[in-house]
């Protein structure tokens, strides 16, 4: 199968992004999330994304045009009867993530294979509430999509050869990097981050040093090119507790708790950058 239709599901930093680099690909996307107003707010990151490449004449205004005219806004998931291919980006949780997989499996057509941005969460489990076990599979991109190389492609117990091959092509063919890992709660990447961006915050928990002062050790001292608590704030402190809760139940071991103070800011709103306040405050 040669994937043409493309409808990213979740129309936030993610989303945006996949459905950027899949229209940059020369697919027909469909940007689909609950409200118009979300899916304009990610049209008009595309758009200004694109902007920008045009004005580092890394493409003319005509590409520009043409890679946003392969976008088409959706508020109804009835639109996903005659896709190939679809990349589900909503918020991390199961609940809303299963549901979503539930109704898509009754809408689009047989042949169409379903992937989950998911950044944690079990791809069996998922692919468990559909009809088509052997064409679920997680398609993790980085955060910024546009920009970063890396895509964890994550086979469930039951994905297909042939599904997982497709999934792979399409990651190149957009311009990625794919790395195969099998499905085990935060796959490799966030398994290795999260712990470290938690401890972090246990630092600024227990009087340790100053967020300041923690990002400045690791970006000068490890040579990250972003301190952790900077990074959770882009990452969204939300997603980041739902990632070190599948973390901890997954896994059952108790290095996997969530830093009570995680919990505190996500409570409070303050979930990075996306609503202005974290660790730093965004204006
Ligand atoms: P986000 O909060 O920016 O966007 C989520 C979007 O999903 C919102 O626009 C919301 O309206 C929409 N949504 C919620 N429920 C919906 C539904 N039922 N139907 C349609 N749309 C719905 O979050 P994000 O950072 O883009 O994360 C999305 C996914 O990508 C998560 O699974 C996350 O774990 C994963 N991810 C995030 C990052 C990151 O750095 N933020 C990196 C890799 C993967």
């Amino acid at each position: 199968m040669k994937v043409q239709k493309l409808l990213v599901v979740g129309s936030g930093q993610m989303g945006s992004g996949i459905a950027q680099v899949a229209a940059q690909a020369g697919l027909q996307v469909l940007l689909h999330d609950i409200k118009q107003e979300f899916v304009e707010r990610g049209l008009q990151t595309i758009a200004r994304n694109l902007t920008r490449s045009v004005e580092k004449n890394r493409i003319t205004e005509d590409d520009k045009q043409t890679i946003l005219s392969r976008i088409s806004p959706s508020t109804d998931l009835a639109d996903a009867n005659d896709v190939d291919f679809i990349v589900e980006a909503v918020t991390e949780n199961m609940q809303i993530k299963t549901d979503i997989f539930r109704q898509l499996d009754e809408i689009c057509p047989p042949h169409a294979v379903l992937a989950s941005n998911t950044s944690s969460l079990p791809i069996t489990e998922l692919a468990a509430v559909t009809r088509r076990p052997e064409k679920i599979i997680g398609m993790h991109f980085m955060n910024p999509v546009p920009v970063m190389k890396l895509v964890e492609i994550i086979r469930g117990l039951q994905t297909a050869d042939e599904v997982y091959q497709l999934v792979e092509d399409l990651a190149r063919q957009m311009g990625k990097v794919p790395v195969s890992v099998n499905d085990f709660p935060g796959f490799v990447s966030n398994r290795v981050l999260m712990p470290m961006i938690n401890e972090a915050i246990y630092c600024v928990y227990e009087g340790v040093a100053a967020p300041e002062a923690i990002d400045e050790v690791m970006k000068l001292g490890m040579n990250h090119p972003m301190g952790p608590l900077a990074l959770a704030d882009f990452i969204g402190l939300d997603t980041c507790l739902y990632i070190m809760e599948v973390l901890y139940e997954g896994f059952g071991d108790s290095k996997y708790r969530p830093c009570p103070l995680l919990r505190k800011y996500v409570k409070a709103g303050w979930l990075g950058k996306k609503s202005g306040r974290g660790f730093y405050v965004y204006t």
